[in-house]
């Protein structure tokens, strides 16, 4: 699966960071992919959480 996160839209939260710390980070308040190719399902889990639908997973 290909992991993006729209950093126009991301508010900083860290819900993807917590559920899926392999697959995102934070940095100065914005979350990075650092999977960018990823089987991991808590990247998929993370995409629906996200408050502001930041993360697209496909
Ligand atoms: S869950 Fe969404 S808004 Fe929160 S840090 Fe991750 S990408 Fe940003």
């Amino acid at each position: 699966m290909k992991v993006e996160v729209d950093k126009e839209k991301c508010i900083g939260c860290g819900a993807c960071v917590s559920i899926c710390g392999d697959v995102f980070e934070l940095k100065d308040g914005k979350a990075e992919v650092k999977e960018k190719e990823t089987s991991k399902n808590c990247a998929k889990e993370a995409e629906g959480l996200c408050p502001v639908d930041a993360i697209k997973v496909n």
